[in-house]
């Protein structure tokens, strides 16, 4: 079911477990503001999502509440994990799903990055 992408994090959702290591994940990249790790249900050869450390629901919630240094680090990990599977050149596209319209199912913010062949007119 979808979700909101408003009103009070929930400390359990699943991306919270993956964040606490308390679920594994398929990790690409981690630093101190960011983790990205394979989609468990891929739906390109390269499906990664990018996902803020903080306690953001989606990107409404992002974008009002994190600190500039987190909004950037934020950007800047998406281009650098683009650029370690060799995708600026072929392309890719990015997907944030925002609460019920969008089908946001995970209430922790993430952008899908999704690469690797040509896409079409494909949603996540
Ligand atoms: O944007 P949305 O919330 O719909 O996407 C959630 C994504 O999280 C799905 O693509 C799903 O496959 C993925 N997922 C995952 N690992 C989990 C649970 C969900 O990669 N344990």
């Amino acid at each position: 079911m979808a979700v909101s992408g408003i009103g009070h994090y929930d400390p359990d959702n699943i991306f919270a477990k993956i964040l606490r290591g308390d679920i594994p994940c398929r990790k690409v990249f981690e630093n101190d503001m960011v983790l990205a790790f394979h989609d468990i249900a891929p739906k390109a050869p390269v499906h990664v999502l990018v996902i803020p450390k903080g306690p953001y629901i989606s990107f409404a919630d992002f974008s009002q509440r994190a600190s500039d240094r987190e909004i950037v680090a934020f950007n800047r990990a998406i281009g650098d994990i683009a650029r370690t599977f060799d995708l600026d050149a072929p392309g890719y596209r990015l997907i944030g799903n925002v609460g019920e319209n969008a089908g946001q199912e995970v209430p922790h913010y993430h952008v899908h990055l999704l690469g690797g062949r040509p896409l079409g007119a494909m949603l996540v």
